[in-house]
């Protein structure tokens, strides 16, 4: 029995592909001042990647539940330069579903993926390309080039993230990267057999492996509204994060368990000494209190840690879907020869 899988019939290159194309998924969550905007950039973009490299392209907007004309107004651009697919999720499942939901739409092999806000330029996309089509890479990721803006206790923050996820993995995965990547054919067809209902799509993209490549860039200030992630929300993504992909909060908590022991082991020899020795009677009060303090704290805090790891396996076990489609659209940009025989019956 193959418990493994064979992604390899999925070259790493377009130019080896039977279908060299680019999916660009954009997950939407009211964004619809900036969509058309968007749009414009992203049928300029496919201009240049089918002059240069000869790939089609097409975008799969995701609307994530919007509550404003994010929808219509997906619905009406134009399928010119490229196709345009529009997903319509049943309510708000987050971005991490939402980028799921495109991922299984895809249908031209690498699949890019980019938010919807104008913060990940397209004009980069032409350089992600080149280091697939061109160097082989299989995972062309961007990463911020320097967090130099941000306060120092974020970016400590974000350091302790990183190195707790990455305590003891063979993947590492890339302090500071982002969602704005692309996936050549195999790389995408291995992210998408990974069964996981809690996912971190970070995390999955740098687990699958194959030839990685970062490239450095400054992300753009969002052309309008404000992001939707507060820091509240991303301390919450970060346990959630933690949680779904490693288990280092476990292993902290029996490394806790052996540190109290070892410490309540030499404070009782320490007692000892002092009672056998010196002959003091050891006053108790304090020491107890501060030792059950201590002992309660910390067993409340790996019982919340344990919580969080039953409520994934809940949550696994429920199977339930990542997301609903509540409406699908696909429309094709018309071929050169359709084109050329429309122009010539006008
Ligand atoms: N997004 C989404 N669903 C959500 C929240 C955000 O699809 O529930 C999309 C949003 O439209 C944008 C991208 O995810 O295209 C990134 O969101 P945002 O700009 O708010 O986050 P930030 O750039 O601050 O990480
Ligand atoms: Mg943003």
């Amino acid at each position: 029995m193959m418990l493994g899988s064979d992604v390899s019939g999925l070259s790493a290159g377009a130019g080896a592909t039977a279908t060299p194309g680019l999916s660009i998924v954009v997950p939407v969550f009211n964004e619809a001042a900036g969509l058309e905007a968007l749009h414009r950039r992203l049928g300029a973009l496919a201009t240049t990647l089918r002059g240069r490299y000869g790939i089609a392209c097409e975008v799969v907007y995701v609307d994530d539940g919007s509550a404003d004309a994010t929808l219509s107004i997906a619905r009406g651009l134009p399928a010119t330069e490229l196709d345009v697919q529009v997903l319509s999720l049943s309510r708000n499942f987050g971005k991490e579903a939402a980028l799921l939901a495109g991922l299984d739409h895809a249908r031209l092999g690498a699949v890019l993926f980019m938010d919807g806000d104008g913060q990940h330029a397209p004009e980069l996309v032409e350089k992600l390309v080149g280091h697939w089509i061109v160097d082989g890479y299989d995972v062309v990721y961007t990463a911020k080039a320097h967090r130099d803006n941000e306060p120092a206790l974020r970016r400590a923050a974000v350091a302790t993230f990183y190195s707790l996820i990455n305590w003891g993995a063979r993947q590492k995965i890339p302090e500071d990267a982002g969602d704005f990547r692309l996936l050549s054919p195999r790389a995408a067809a291995a992210l998408r057999q990974l069964p996981e209902r809690n996912r971190f799509f970070k995390g999955l993209a740098s687990w699958i492996g194959f030839r990685q490549f970062r490239v450095d860039y400054e992300p753009e200030p969002r052309a309008h509204g404000f992001s939707t992630f507060s820091t509240a929300k991303l301390i919450g993504l970060s346990i959630e994060g933690l949680t779904s992909f490693s288990v280092a909060p476990l292993r902290i908590a029996s490394l806790l368990g052996v540190v109290l022991a070892i410490s309540a082991f030499l404070f009782g020899l320490s007692i000892l000494w002092e009672t056998w020795v010196s002959g003091k009677s050891v006053p108790g009060y304090p020491s107890i209190i501060v030792g059950m303090m201590t002992i309660g704290g910390v067993q409340l805090l790996m019982i919340g840690v344990l919580g969080e790891y039953i409520g994934k396996i809940l949550s696994e076990l429920k199977a339930r879907p990542i997301y609903f489609v509540a409406e699908h659209s696909v429309r094709r940009a018309a071929t050169d020869a359709e084109a050329a025989k429309q122009t010539a019956a006008e």
